[in-house]
């Protein structure tokens, strides 16, 4: 976790400006997400999430949501933009009270960096990663 600071204030938002949302550390975890649903929302091989806690989260304005049934079997709501589609962050599944940031939306997305690759068995062909990164087929467990 030491490049992810943990008294670090991150701020953010949407590509139109209607939503905003800020949160401090510290992080649970910054991953590489190559699942099949994250490259549908994002049209992307992968999407590079943040997990903090709900409560660390706060957001201006009024996402849309898009809830759909995980792999868990628990519902997972994505939160977006309604008027550009920027996607913003993601909560529930197995871990209610846990959010996923999407981190390109950060002011500075340069101010995390990610520690593993999860999901890998459904990334494409065509994407990169940082070899040093420990990587897992699915989803590991999270520290709580
Ligand atoms: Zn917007
Ligand atoms: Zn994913």
């Amino acid at each position: 976790m030491s490049e992810n600071d943990s008294a670090a204030n991150f701020e953010g938002g949407c590509l139109c400006g209607a939503i905003r949302y800020r949160f401090d550390g510290p992080l649970m975890a910054v991953a590489q997400c190559c699942c099949r649903d994250c490259q549908k929302a994002t049209g992307t091989g992968h999407t590079t999430i943040i997990a903090i806690r709900d409560h660390q989260l706060q957001v201006e304005g009024s996402p849309r949501t898009f809830t759909v049934a995980g792999e868990s079997g628990h519902d997972v709501t994505r939160h977006f933009c309604g008027t550009c589609g920027s996607r913003l962050y993601t909560g529930g599944g197995l871990l209610p009270d846990v959010v996923m940031v999407q981190s390109g939306t950060l002011d500075d997305p340069n101010s995390i960096s990610p520690q593993s690759v999860i999901y890998t068995r459904d990334a494409v062909s065509w994407d990169r990663f940082d070899p040093a990164l420990p990587r897992f087929e699915t989803m590991p467990p999270l520290p709580v």
